[in-house]
């Protein structure tokens, strides 16, 4: 049986990448496992008169590089090592794309779709609450994952800010609604940054018989902020979006879909499916759609030993964070099939946090085409760096985004020195 264990997979995904740095064996050590792991426990009480306890996780992985940084995630499946994972990918990511951060992640065991607004409202303020000082604007800064989203962070921040009066707030959490401190361009900076790679792929003759984003055939696995806005922008490229999924089930069209279509269906009723001049495909089908490019944008786990071997696309660009595991990343190696792994490919959402973060700092807001522009830059020069290492040492892009990552986070370290 393959180990699904995230923290296990961030941890193998390490050791394959280390026979590429040469950093202190001590140093390396330090790196496979988090600095702090914080799990809290507490009551809430929800719109029945009922008290329920909720368990929350905050996992610090590693700042030397910078103040720690990742989301927060709420779903019934949150686990400690699941957390782990998310906040080493953290600290790989801010690294590939160098961003000042490092890495942490956030979850609460809880099923939002089962909420209601208050009670979410309620489980992120004592989350937030019983955090205490171990998040800051200079310590460690959330930002939204799975379920949660702008308002969730909106009430983060005023959590904080009502318990440390006088000081300016605005950048202990990033992703924030837009007229209180928020960044243009952060809602849509994951897609964003994910499309700039599929486009820098294509651009690059990684996509066999594909020269534009106009001849690429898409397949977009969850249709919330990074899938919905990713099908839209290759949508908008010229791309044909061929298939979409969310967690209730997936559709499918040769024509192609018009996401916002889909997206105004999906508002009415609560789900891609039955999207009218669709068809309904199973989730299983549609990751196997024979196409060009195949977005996963939900969550963990997707494409594995199992599966791998029935994938038709030609490029997977990992808008989701740990969609494939280290078995299924050798069999589509092997077949030929490119990975831009999410560490590098997912990487637009925090680069737009930084800038928000800077933003908040300097008390200025920047025009969209100035965030858009620097988020452009920076993604095209980490995805050339990521796979021209990859070509240099015949090796594939998860490994070598992994030896970068590492490597610069080695090297800061030892620069430091480790204290006292
Ligand atoms: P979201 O809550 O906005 O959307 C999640 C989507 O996935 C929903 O449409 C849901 O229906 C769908 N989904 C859930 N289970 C599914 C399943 N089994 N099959 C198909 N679809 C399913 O979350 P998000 O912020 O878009 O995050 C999605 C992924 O992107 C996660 O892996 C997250 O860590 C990653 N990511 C998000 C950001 C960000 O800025 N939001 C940044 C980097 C990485």
């Amino acid at each position: 049986m393959e180990d699904l264990n995230p923290f296990h997979i961030a941890q193998t995904q390490f050791a394959r990448a280390t026979q590429f740095v040469s950093a202190d064996a001590g140093i390396l050590g330090s790196l496979i496992r988090p600095f702090r792991v914080t799990r809290i426990e507490f009551p809430v009480e929800m719109d029945d008169g009922t008290y329920q306890v909720f368990t929350g996780f905050r996992v610090q992985h590693n700042n030397a590089r910078g103040p720690y940084k990742g989301g927060i995630r709420f779903h019934p499946d949150v686990s400690e090592d699941e957390v782990k994972a998310l906040a080493a990918w953290m600290t790989w990511k801010t690294a590939v794309v160098e961003v000042p951060f490092g890495g942490a992640k956030g979850g609460v065991i809880c099923d939002p779709k089962r909420l209601s607004v208050r009670e979410k409202r309620a489980i992120t303020r004592r989350y937030t609450m019983q955090l205490g000082n171990t998040i800051g604007p200079t310590v460690d800064i959330p930002a939204p994952d799975v379920y949660t989203d702008a308002s969730t962070m909106a009430w983060i921040f005023d959590t904080y800010d009502m318990t440390h009066p006088g000081s300016n707030n605005l950048p202990v959490v990033t992703g924030k609604p837009m007229e209180l401190g928020g960044s243009h361009g952060r809602e849509t900076a994951t897609a964003r940054g994910c499309i700039v790679c599929v486009e820098e792929a294509i651009a690059r003759g990684m996509v066999d018989g594909v020269k534009t984003m106009a001849d690429a055939r898409v397949v977009v696995q969850g249709f919330g902020n990074a899938g919905s806005f990713a099908a839209q922008f290759a949508h908008d490229g010229g791309a044909k979006v061929i298939g979409l999924s969310d967690s209730r089930g997936a559709i499918m069209s040769a024509a192609g879909l018009d996401p916002k279509a889909v997206l105004a269906h999906k508002q009415d009723t609560g789900s891609v499916v039955g999207f009218p001049g669709s068809s309904q495909v199973s989730a299983t089908e549609l990751m196997e759609l024979e196409c060009d490019v195949l977005i996963p944008a939900a969550l963990e786990n997707q494409i594995t030993a199992e599966n791998a071997g029935r994938i038709h696309a030609k490029l997977i660009a990992e808008a989701a964070n740990g969609p494939t595991t280290p078995a299924a990343d050798d069999q589509l190696f092997q077949r030929g099939v490119h990975v831009i792994p999410d560490i590098l490919a997912n990487g637009g959402g925090v680069t737009v946090s930084y800038y928000e973060w800077v933003q908040n700092i300097q008390d200025e807001q920047w025009e969209p085409e100035v965030v858009d522009a620097k988020l452009r830059k920076k993604m095209t020069r980490a995805f050339h760096a990521v796979f021209n290492f990859a070509a240099e040492k015949s090796i594939d892009a998860r490994t070598a985004a992994y030896a970068l990552a590492v490597d610069r986070v080695a090297r800061v370290t030892a620069m430091r020195g480790i204290w006292p």
